[in-house]
């Protein structure tokens, strides 16, 4: 196994689902509406309900931290998980090669990669690849919290004998003291209606101005609240992630507010940042360029320009400073 990487199996069983029924009824999934669906909340607590023929499910925990330098204005800041080539394609190779390497399946296998329902975080516990710590993260004690999270469905047994590791976060409470939109409860809990990572990935509005001046440059999602994290000091590579595209770390703030569709899809295609497409590109630099310049004629163009998502937050910040 590849230094960066843990592994671990847990037999098919019922989970606890609280902590996310919680979440769901505290109302923190703001827009992600497909998290309500019945049938997937059946699922996330009886995996068995996806597959019947699943024995077992393996979760593989992937570093991809790097030393990424603190990007200044006005050049525009990305998230540490988004410079690389898409992870969910990686991490499906990097399972799939696994799997048939060590003979991991008979005759049915179902891959997940941040995307079925599946109680990924829990499940990497119960197979002791950490703790769920107070910023929502499963934390390694070796590998940190900047990691990926890939799960196979098997339809082998497989001896999940390992040892739960205990809650190590202790009396430390950095990461919700250091989130900048309070968006952290006290119960692990992130309240994605305040979270700049939702607002500037997930979400299809303009982002509310409150939590939009606190994102500094940043123009796709947001690190704090592992940056912070003594847990994740001294981690990084070597990884499976070896290939960053450097050249989107390079990137002023005002040419991604004026970045045609073409142009993203050549620098961001192959990227976790293509999610946000152009128009939420456009949206959160729009953000991030009142953040660092205020600069209202900037706006009032940009407004006229404009008639996607990039051009209504310009507009919408316009109206609050004018009221
Ligand atoms: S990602 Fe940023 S905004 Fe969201 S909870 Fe963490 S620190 Fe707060
Ligand atoms: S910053 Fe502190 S409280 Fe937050 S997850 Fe890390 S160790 Fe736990």
């Amino acid at each position: 196994m590849e230094d960066g990487v843990q592994i671990s199996a847990i037999g098919v069983r019922d989970l606890n689902i609280q902590h996310f029924l919680n979440y769901l009824n505290m109302g923190y999934a703001a827009d992600m509406n497909y998290l309500f669906r019945r049938d997937s909340i059946m699922k996330r607590e009886s995996p068995y309900l996806i597959a019947g023929w699943a024995k077992s499910i393996i979760t593989f925990n992937i570093l991809y931290k790097f030393e990424m330098k603190k990007v200044q204005s006005p050049y525009a800041r990305f998230a540490m998980y988004s410079v690389f080539k898409d992870y969910h394609l990686v991490i499906k190779d990097y399972i799939e090669n696994y799997l048939t390497e060590y003979g991991l399946f008979l005759n049915n296998k179902r891959i997940y990669v941040d995307t079925g329902p599946l109680m990924e975080r829990e499940i990497g516990r119960l197979g002791g690849l950490g703790w769920i710590g107070k910023n929502s993260m499963l934390i390694n004690k070796k590998l940190g919290s900047y990691t990926f999270l890939g799960e196979a469905l098997v339809d082998v047994k497989l001896d999940g004998s390992f040892q739960i590791t205990p809650d190590m976060c202790g009396n430390c409470d950095l990461c919700i003291r250091s989130c900048p939109v309070n968006a952290i409860d006290r119960d692990r809990k992130v309240d994605s209606n305040k979270c700049i990572s939702y607002h500037t990935i997930e979400s299809r509005k303009t982002i509310p101005l409150e939590i939009g001046t606190k994102m500094e440059n940043m123009v796709f999602g947001c690190d704090i609240c592992n940056d912070v994290c003594p847990w994740n000091r001294s981690r990084k590579g070597p990884t499976i992630f070896a290939n960053r595209r450097e050249q989107i770390e390079n990137l002023k703030v005002e040419d991604l507010v004026y970045m045609d569709n073409e142009n993203f899809v050549t620098k961001f295609g192959s990227t976790p940042i293509r999610r946000a497409k152009v128009e939420g590109l456009r949206r959160n630099a729009v953000m991030a360029h009142f953040n660092i310049y205020n600069d209202d004629k900037f706006l009032e163009e940009v407004s006229k320009d404009f008639r996607d998502l990039g051009g209504q937050q310009a507009a919408e910040i316009l109206r609050k400073i004018k009221l």
